[in-house]
């Protein structure tokens, strides 16, 4: 479910044209959808209402500041993984107290920023990292609330780069350790835990994976209750899977179905940390096409939007729809099934001008007839997007739009040439007379 629909053969983000947008803002264009966003966030807020949960969005889905602020604004915690994440949420008025932290590898400097900004729990992934915890919150005098990152050892099926509780997996402990690390910080003055995180994947869609692994994190809880521990909170984690190629996302319900016996039955309090389901289908990326060609038995379909603006196709074999922005009469409404042969299509590959051979956004992928200056819409682009795109070959990122019903603003403007120098500091040093822009 999303607000993006076609109109008489032309596709609108909520009641805006997307072909103004581009109009007025270029291309590479980030679309988003205000609404799109809410609705999945109440589904979420409404699947789990009986354990009365802090949702924690996950702001590196997308950490554009108004998407901040717009989950701020409706009551939304936030689940960080580095300093710069704490600082955006700052930014974007989030509460530290409905704040969490994870992540393998932070740096004292981080750990020393969420002890200053009280979040509500940082999440210990290593005995390592509990040590350096505690060293920093003595020096401070202040004492810090823990959950340990626990790594149920389940496999939910989904991308190997994006499955992360595996026991082979970098992240959190496996359930000896963490009980181990449970009984070492019994008393501790500084460190003191306070709750058990899970974090299974991303792009999940089969919820028992969820089942299996709360289940053993909720057995860990109750012995370490047993054992005198205060664990307050279960820290479920993200990773809900969503609609990309056809109706393969699974409704909140169905995650909440599995979750929430384990939740009762340890009597804590539940996080969730949602990313890619708050924002996933709240965002189209906007390109226009450059040029076709014809190589062998290839037909290439150059456009202005490349990997180093949406890397998840080269990196993750990703699967996004892909429809032109206007289609012209006679051709066909959008694919909702990608499994039969869609007829008035012929099959292209959707590339970048990035100088990879891995450069793409699709490949050998239906689409009706395009010509040169044709805009597309690459769907499900709003998490793990523009978050991960990169200045590779010295390409300023795309602006983003956010429309709420019909109305617009820009939230990011388009990089400037400047841009890509801001931080180099010979940029003032080296004469260049030729390059002004
Ligand atoms: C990335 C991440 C999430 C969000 O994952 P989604 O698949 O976007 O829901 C949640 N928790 C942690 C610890 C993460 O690293």
């Amino acid at each position: 479910m999303d607000f993006f629909e076609y109109r008489d053969r032309e596709l609108y983000c909520e009641d805006v044209p997307v072909r103004e947008l581009a109009e007025r803002f270029g291309t590479p264009l980030w679309v988003y959808s205000a609404r799109t966003v809410l609705h999945h966030y109440g589904q979420v807020q409404e699947a789990f209402a009986e354990a009365e949960p802090i949702i924690c969005y996950s702001v590196k889905a997308n950490s554009n500041l108004a998407i901040l602020h717009l989950m701020a604004q409706h009551g939304s915690g936030f689940d960080v993984v580095s300093g710069g994440e704490i600082y955006r949420v700052l930014l974007a008025g989030g509460d530290p107290r409905r704040t969490v932290f994870a992540g393998v590898g932070k740096s004292p400097a981080e750990i020393a920023y969420a002890i200053d900004q009280d979040l509500l729990l940082l999440e210990v992934e290593s005995e390592e990292e509990a040590e350096v915890i505690r060293e920093i919150a003595a020096e401070k005098q202040k004492a810090v609330s823990v959950a340990i990152r626990v790594n149920p050892d389940v496999d939910p099926k989904t991308h190997r780069y994006i499955t992360t509780g595996k026991k082979e997996s970098k992240f959190g402990l496996d359930l000896e350790r963490a009980a181990a690390l449970a009984d070492r910080l019994r008393g501790d003055r500084w460190v003191q835990l306070h709750g058990l995180h899970m974090h299974i994947g991303s792009q999940i869609t089969d919820p028992s994976a969820y089942g299996r692994a709360a289940a053993r994190v909720a057995d860990l809880a109750l012995d370490l209750k047993k054992m005198g521990h205060d664990i307050r909170w279960l820290n479920t984690g993200g990773g809900f899977g969503i609609h990309y190629r056809g109706q393969e996302g699974r409704p909140a319900e169905e995650f909440a179905a599995v979750i929430l016996p384990h939740v009762r039955r340890c009597g804590c309090r539940l996080l969730l940390e949602p990313g890619r389901f708050i924002v996933g289908n709240a965002g189209i990326l906007v390109s226009r096409v450059l040029f076709r060609k014809e190589a062998g038995d290839r037909r290439f379909l150059i456009q202005d939007a490349a990997m180093n603006d949406l890397v998840r196709p080269s990196l993750y074999q990703a699967f996004h729809r892909i429809w032109p922005v206007v289609v012209p009469p006679g051709l066909p409404a959008p694919p909702t099934d990608y499994e039969s042969d869609i007829p008035g299509t012929v099959r292209w590959d959707v590339v970048g001008p990035v100088c990879e051979t891995g450069d793409f956004l699709a490949l050998d992928r239906p689409l009706p007839r395009l010509d040169r200056g044709d805009l597309l819409a690459t769907f499900s682009a709003g998490a793990y997007g523009m978050v991960m795109s990169s200045n590779y070959n010295s390409r300023p990122r795309g602006a983003e739009v956010l429309v709420e019903g019909s109305s617009f603003r820009l939230v990011r403007r388009r990089e400037t040439y400047e841009d890509l120098v801001r931080a180099e500091l010979e940029a003032d040093a080296i004469p260049h007379p030729a390059a002004s822009s």
